[in-house]
């Protein structure tokens, strides 16, 4: 199939300041507070290239540079069943994950499929091998695409992380493994991976900050938005990170640009599973800074939420054209559901809709149900949930599963620069 790389530059959201040869560049170097770099591109109307591999097909919208297989990409639809449950006349579902029956084919399962291969595309050529540190989804994502791509990778991921990453095919031993013990969480394994990647010869992946992740993700929005034929009214997503919500938003304003789908009114409506709610709680106090919470409490609180990759405790929420920005421009609301809201959303749609859903997306549809009932939405508003993970249980059906084995551990207490010279020496 053939591949086209793309041209634009990189400009940051702070100084203005554009940089026109990046190579994984992931912050402006001029002296302000933390801002994220947005990419422009040199289109600004989107072609979809049918033959085009997978997501690549939304190409002229993402920083890529060097050829790489890539997988699937969401579909959208109109939904009929939980549009007429919910008293809603234009419900447009955008879902990542396996679903023959709509040829939905994201053999992750989760839209984390959509950053990985803009990530490796962009990448340049060199002797580094990219660190990763996951809550589970992102791990599995990128140890498929880099097994795919013979692309050299490590990965950082909380024990409990460990049953997520599995895949249909056997991994390649490009593909490392660390994993952190002793009742780590998502943040612990951020740490960690922070100091590997600081060493000469790694390279961090760079989460948020990552322009090829955010527009990887955005690739949700313009999926829909090109089934559609506009720019929805509400835009609705469970969030840990917020990283996909400020990727909504950043798609929206392109697809303004771009002229052919209407001006954009698109509002966020990102949705935490409560008791992990730190940005929902910010939010609420229209506040820029997350408020500071004792560890203990922050750990208690992860460990009781359904949705583990929800769990993100230092959120891109405060820098310029993050979550705080994202919601301010486009007068989002924050939602917290709880695991029962979730549970019993989530019944709702495989009942109606008619397939699984990761426990993340059961906590993006009972935010969806809380604002039908506060009436913050009107009946032919145009919707758009964002189901960022689906079809697992059936994909586990139908086809034998692999899953990759840790080559190190190491436990929680243990994270600090002197374990990291050892096992690196
Ligand atoms: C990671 C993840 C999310 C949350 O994404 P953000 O980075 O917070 O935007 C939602 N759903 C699924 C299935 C995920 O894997």
């Amino acid at each position: 199939m053939p591949f086209y790389s793309t041209n634009y530059s990189l400009k940051c959201l702070a100084c203005g300041k554009e940089y026109q040869e990046d190579r994984h560049l992931l912050t402006c170097n001029q002296p302000h507070g933390p801002a994220f770099l947005r990419t422009v591109y040199e289109k600004k109307q989107l072609t979809i290239r049918k033959d085009a591999q997978g997501m690549f097909r939304f190409g002229d919208w993402l920083p890529l540079r060097k050829p790489v297989k890539n997988i699937g990409y969401p579909i959208a639809y109109k939904s009929e069943a939980l549009a007429k449950h919910l008293g809603l006349e234009n419900l447009w579902i955008s879902f990542c994950g396996y679903w023959p029956e709509r040829q939905a084919n994201m053999l992750i399962c989760t839209f984390k499929e959509l950053e990985a291969p803009p990530v490796l595309s962009r990448l340049a050529n060199d002797e580094r091998t990219l660190v990763v540190a996951s809550a589970g989804n992102t791990a599995r994502a990128f140890a498929e695409l880099c097994s795919a791509n013979n692309i050299p990778l490590l990965l950082v991921v909380p024990e409990k992380g460990l049953k997520s990453l599995w895949s249909t095919k056997p991994f390649s031993n490009l593909v490392r493994l660390i994993t952190v013990t002793g009742d780590a969480d998502y943040s612990d394994a951020i740490k960690l991976a922070g100091l590997i990647a600081a060493l000469p010869l790694y390279l961090p992946e760079g989460g948020a900050k990552n322009v090829a992740r955010r527009d990887g993700m955005g690739v949700s929005v313009l999926a829909a938005v090109t089934e559609i034929g506009r720019i929805p009214d509400h835009y609705f997503q469970a969030v840990g990170s917020g990283t996909g919500g400020i990727a909504a938003w950043e798609a929206a304003q392109r697809l303004e640009t771009d002229g052919r789908f209407g001006e954009n009114h698109m509002k966020l409506h990102l949705v935490q599973n409560h008791p992990f709610a730190p940005m929902t709680e910010a939010w609420e106090q229209k506040s820029r800074t997350i408020p500071e919470i004792a560890e203990d409490e922050a750990r208690k609180r992860t460990a009781e939420i359904n949705a583990h990759v929800l769990s993100n405790r230092r959120p891109p929420y405060s820098p310029t054209g993050g979550v705080f920005d994202a919601l301010q421009h486009t007068h989002g609301l924050m939602y917290a559901v709880t695991n029962e809201d979730a549970e019993r959303a989530g019944k709702i749609f495989e009942t109606l809709e008619g397939i699984d859903l990761s426990p993340a997306a059961k906590v993006a549809v009972a935010g969806l149900v809380s604002a039908c009932s506060k009436a913050a939405l009107r009946a032919d508003d145009v919707l758009l949930l964002n189901v960022t993970g689906g079809g697992q249980r059936r994909l586990f059906a139908e086809h034998d599963i692999y899953y990759l084995q840790p080559q190190i551990e190491v436990r929680r207490e243990d994270i600090c620069e002197n374990t990291v010279d050892e096992l690196f020496a």
